[in-house]
This record gives C-alpha cells, sequence and structure tokens, in this order.
C-alpha cells in the first residue's frame, strides 16, 4: 500500500483546515510561553499553501513538498517559518520525482525533514521544542516498519508518539526560541509548536489512515 501525489494533496488541505480549527488553541499557547504568534503564523502560512494547490494538482510528491515549504519559509514568520519551510523542502528533497509514497519512502523523507529542522534550530530532544514531537513519531515509523506493521498503523504509531512527545514538553524548561526567555516560568505549558507538528502528523494518519 503507499500514499498517492493525490493522498498527498489531500494531506495538505486536511493540514490547513485542522490548523485554522486549532488557531485560537495555539495562539492560547503561544500567550502563555511565547509572543502569542504561533497559531496565527501556521494558518496564514497554509492558507497561502492552499492558493498553490490548484498548480500543483499535476506536479509530483517533490515539487508538491518543495512548494509547500517554500511558501511557509516565505509566509509562516518567526522561528516557525524557517523551520517548517525546513520540514517541507527536505521531505521535498526526498520525494522528488515520485508519485507515490511506501512507508520506506515516507519514513526515509520525514526522517530527512526531522534532521533538517534540527539542524537549522539545534534543538535536542528536551529542549521543548517541535521536535520533542518530531523525533518520537520518526522513531515510532521506523519501530512498525521494522515490526512489519502496515502504513496505516505505523502512522497511527507515529501520531501517538507525536502525541506523548507533546504531552512530555508540559513540565519542561524551554532551552530554545523564544520560551526559553522565560527560564523556569517556561515549565508548566505544553510547547506549541509541537502542537503543532503532533496536529499535522495526526491530519497524516487521519487523512491516509486507507492507505
Ligand atoms: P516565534 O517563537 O518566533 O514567535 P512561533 O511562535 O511561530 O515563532 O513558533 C514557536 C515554536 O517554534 C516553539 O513552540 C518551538 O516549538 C519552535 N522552536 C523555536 N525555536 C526552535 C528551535 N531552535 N528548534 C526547534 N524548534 C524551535
Ligand atoms: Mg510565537
Amino acid at each position: 500500500m503507499s500514499i498517492s501525489r493525490d493522498d498527498v494533496l489531500d494531506w495538505i488541505q486536511v493540514t490547513a483546515g485542522i490548523l485554522k480549527e486549532n488557531r485560537d488553541y495555539l495562539i492560547k499557547l503561544d500567550a502563555a510561553i511565547g509572543d502569542a504568534d504561533h497559531g496565527a503564523n501556521m494558518d496564514r502560512g497554509f492558507k497561502a499553501v492552499m492558493g498553490k494547490l490548484p498548480e500543483l494538482a499535476d506536479k509530483d510528491i517533490g515539487t508538491i513538498f518543495k512548494t509547500t515549504g517554500m511558501t511557509l519559509l516565505s509566509t509562516v514568520g518567526g522561528a516557525g517559518g524557517p523551520l517548517y519551510g525546513t520540514l517541507y523542502l527536505q521531505m521535498g528533497m526526498k520525494s522528488a520525482g515520485k508519485m507515490d509514497l511506501t512507508l520506506e519512502d515516507w519514513i526515509v523523507a520525514l526522517q530527512a525533514a526531522v534532521e533538517g529542522v534540527v539542524m537549522r534550530g539545534k534543538a535536542e530532544l528536551g529542549d521543548k521544542t517541535m521536535v520533542d514531537a518530531l523525533s518520537p513519531a520518526v522513531e515510532a515509523l521506523k519501530e512498525a516498519s521494522s515490526n512489519g506493521r502496515s502504513l496505516s498503523e505505523a502512522l497511527e504509531y507515529s501520531a501517538k508518539a507525536a502525541e506523548e512527545g507533546m504531552t512530555a514538553t508540559i513540565p519542561w524548561v524551554a532551552k530554545k526560541g523564544r520560551a526559553s526567555y522565560l527560564g523556569e516560568r517556561s515549565a508548566g505549558h505544553q510547547d506549541p509548536g509541537a502542537t503543532s507538528s503532533y496536529l499535522i502528523l495526526q491530519a497524516a494518519a487521519d487523512t491516509w489512515k486507507d492507505c
């Protein structure tokens, strides 16, 4: 079973809807430990990506992800813009020319994407960032694959791991980004970027459940 080019377009569309629905929630999370713009940033970015979908209808998955990354880079702003831009650009590099993705392809793409985010933002696990949701999601995909799980099962496990990673950020003190300026006062709040990353990966698991 595999993820088709149309499935990828569906995922992006579903992601845009989910981020719109969660705009105020992400703003509230960022208001507690940042500057209250994360929800607006992500919603603005994915609205702009939605505007590009018509020109992507017949393109390969690499082009779809690369265009998504470039658009996020130029519209999201803040710390999230370059990091989410990198995430999708790297996914695009690994899926260049492809019209569908197997579980193995998706693992390669997401792993490179997360490595790109780590390289760019220099966050380690436990720094209370989006990496705390993204990295466990990649590990869960790899484990599911080596246990012979199906694509849809692996996606469910990876979304679950991202959710656990997101929740784990609550008691932590932020070591990167704006929240780190708060020091100990950042503890007790869920990281907004880890939350948007979880929402994006849960959207993948939901959209691709029949792939
Ligand atoms: P800003 O902090 O510039 O206002 P956003 O509010 O859009 O940007 O995004 C904040 C999120 O970005 C944080 O919750 C965190 O998850 C993520 N983030 C910030 N700095 C880094 C970093 N160096 N590496 C990884 N993620 C980071
Ligand atoms: Mg912010």
